[in-house]
């Protein structure tokens, strides 16, 4: 059979931590080192990851020593992986509440990674299943970490991120508990109810640790900012914009996402084609030179519109706000309407 062949891009983003201050003398935190840079690849996307660490200024700040990182770059994937934490979970999800075979899950995720021109084998998407296990046992490996905990001493203390996802429409959703300072997973677990005694549940593990907890970040759940409170009064709580702003904008989002995925369905072979064959045609007229002057110009300008088409295809979503679909068909407009002018003879 023959396969078909998608073109993506591959878009770069530098991630800064979501901590702007110093948790103990206020400064502003300074750009230190880059913790990571590697490529990341979700299911809406492939990324280059540039992830950068964070400390105080002040020499003479107890906190100075203290990497300040991005949670949302830790949360695209686990460290060591290319694909994101939303395959992974979905992975998950479809295998544990679905009941779906290997092969079934391997063929959804091969239709869903072909839409960004990715493919995945059953051998690393069998890794990804048991990185998922792994996930939910998180806790309890955590607990018997010395050196993690060593580390944690020297940061004085946890920096909580609760992260509630829902890796489809059910009504499931599993949450993630980071220390954002390590980056370091502490319990993941998978519930069918957000209730405040369940996320207490859920949190228990994290208590039960028995660390100083410098501050927590969690989206703007009721329930979530009550189990907090309960557990820990003293620690200071702030509701994090990258999670608020990114439930608002999810509806938006994934209607705009399926518009995108449409129109490169329908247009990207097409346009490639016609670009191949306008490469093929203008290598032609050029060994021809002489006679074919004008053709050349005007495959030229052929070519460019088409490339302009191709290039349109490929502009991506950035959440919150930056909507593909929407971006891509304005610049397909402004493409047709230079084209019109370009037909009734007037200016390009
Ligand atoms: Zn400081």
């Amino acid at each position: 059979m023959r396969k078909k062949k998608v073109f993506t891009q591959t878009v770069k983003r530098i991630f800064h931590p979501e901590m702007k201050q110093c948790l103990d003398c206020g400064s502003r935190l300074r750009r230190s080192v880059t913790i990571s840079e590697r490529t990341v690849i979700t299911l809406s996307q492939v990324l280059r990851v540039v992830h950068c660490g964070y400390r105080c200024p002040a020499a003479d700040c107890p906190g100075s020593k203290r990497l300040y990182r991005s949670m949302e770059a830790d949360a695209l994937a686990l460290p060591g992986f290319t694909f994101g934490l939303d395959i992974l979970l979905l992975v998950g999800q479809l295998r544990l509440r679905e009941h779906q075979t290997v092969d079934e899950i391997h063929r959804t995720l091969t239709q869903r990674l072909a839409l960004i021109g990715q493919t995945i084998c059953r051998r690393e998407m069998l890794f990804l299943f048991e990185a998922y296990t792994a996930l939910l046992r998180a806790g309890t490996e955590v607990s018997q970490d010395a050196a993690w905990k060593e580390e944690v001493q020297e940061n004085k203390g946890l920096l909580l991120s609760v992260d509630g996802i829902q890796p489809d429409n059910g009504n499931e959703t599993i949450y993630l508990v980071r220390d954002v300072l390590t980056g370091r997973i502490l319990t993941a677990e998978n519930v069918t109810d957000s209730t405040k005694e369940r996320l207490k549940q859920v949190l228990a593990p994290v208590a039960a640790l028995d660390l100083p907890v410098i501050g927590v970040i969690s989206d703007a759940q009721p329930t979530e900012l009550q189990a907090v409170a309960e557990l820990w009064p003293q620690a200071p709580h702030q509701i994090c914009q990258f999670h608020a702003i990114r439930e608002a904008g999810r509806l938006i989002y994934n209607a705009d996402h399926r518009v995108k995925t449409d129109m490169r369905i329908r247009m990207q072979q097409r346009t490639h084609e016609y670009r191949q064959n306008m490469h093929k045609r203008l290598k032609e007229a050029e060994e021809k030179r002489e006679e074919n002057q004008q053709e050349m110009e005007q495959l030229h300008i052929l070519e460019e519109y088409a490339a302009m088409v191709e290039g349109a295809l490929n502009i991506d979503s950035l959440t919150p706000f930056q909507y593909g679909g929407l971006a891509m068909q304005e610049a397909l407009t402004k493409i047709q309407t230079s084209l019109e002018k370009l037909e009734k003879g007037g200016e390009q």
